[in-house]
This record gives C-alpha cells, sequence and structure tokens, in this order.
C-alpha cells in the first residue's frame, strides 16, 4: 500500500456509534464514487478498528451510511483474514448453522450465542474498484454475515429469540 504497509496506519479513529443510534438501523447506499475520500475512510475504519479492539466495522457504525466494511479476523483454523470489501454482497452461505459467541463494536460489553452459517461468500469491489470475492468458514464467516447484517441496517441482536434476546438487551441496556 502506497500509505504504509500496514493498514490504518494513516487513518484517524472516528467514534464508534452505539445501539439506539439511528444511522445503525438504516441500510447504506452503494457506493459510487471510488475518488480519495473512499481511501480515506476505508483507512479510518481500520484505524477504528484496531484501536476498538474489534474484528470488523462498518461504515455505518462511525456514521458514514455506505455499503463498505473492513476485516482483519482469524477463522477457526487460526489463520488470519485482513482487508476491506466495497459493495459486499452475500452471494453464498452454507454449512451447518452453528451457535456461536458474537459481539459488536456498537453494543459494548454485550456477548451472545448467535445461529450464523459455518460457510459464506462475499462480493463486491476494492476500493480501487476492483472485483473481489471472499470466502470464509468458522468464525470468519460469522464476521462476513455479521458485517453485512450491518449494511443492511441490523444488527447481530436481531437475529436472537427468546431469552437469549432478552438477557442481551438488559445487558446492553446495563452497560448504558
Ligand atoms: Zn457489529
Amino acid at each position: 500500500m502506497r500509505r504504509g504497509s500496514i493498514p490504518g496506519s494513516s487513518g484517524h479513529v472516528r467514534p464508534v456509534r452505539k445501539l439506539g443510534d439511528p444511522g445503525l438501523a438504516t441500510p447504506c447506499g452503494e457506493v459510487t464514487d471510488f475518488g480519495p475520500a473512499l481511501a480515506e475512510l476505508v483507512e479510518d475504519m481500520y484505524a477504528t478498528m484496531y484501536a476498538a479492539g474489534g474484528v470488523g466495522l462498518a461504515a455505518n457504525q462511525i456514521g458514514v451510511p455506505l455499503r463498505v466494511f473492513v476485516y482483519d479476523c482469524p477463522d477457526d483454523e487460526d489463520r488470519r483474514h485482513l482487508g476491506h470489501v466495497v459493495n459486499p454482497r452475500l452471494v453464498e452461505t452454507g454449512g451447518v448453522t452453528v451457535r456461536g459467541p458474537e459481539g459488536c463494536l456498537s453494543v459494548p460489553g454485550v456477548e451472545a450465542g448467535t445461529p450464523r452459517f459455518d460457510e459464506a461468500v462475499v462480493e463486491g469491489v476494492t476500493l480501487r474498484g476492483e472485483p473481489v470475492r471472499v470466502r470464509g468458514t468458522g468464525f470468519f464467516a460469522r464476521c462476513l454475515q455479521h458485517e453485512c447484517d450491518h449494511l443492511e441496517g441490523g444488527l447481530y441482536l436481531d437475529r436472537l429469540t427468546g431469552w437469549r434476546r432478552s438477557r442481551a438487551l438488559r445487558a446492553a441496556r446495563k452497560a448504558g
């Protein structure tokens, strides 16, 4: 990368929007401008994700209503996956449904067993407009589905039902 080898090293950490922010509940729009502002946004998203200790971040989590997410996330075999997707579409899901622990930088201090497909494929483009296809399994597949949900205006809490949902919402309220 021209801006330095570590993604986010030239980015600015932005405040992460929290549960209740209307931007988190609104579907994001397609990116149409692939200029320098997009590269800056992606850099800021990496910087913010790392500062917050997350494994993924969607643009609307920092108040930008565009279809972009970044990730630096291990899978169940401890392989590291690092990158970003602009205008992502979840084109395939498969494998068994696994209920595993999931959390979100927008819902700090809360974690809940959330059902997700064990395999997921996302297609989109890079910040230069080149096509990308990202395939994930295990925890990384969970991450891809989680970030796609954000861009549709969803949260992982929406995937919970019954006592898990009530308990997570209660914990979120308690955490402020
Ligand atoms: Zn999240």
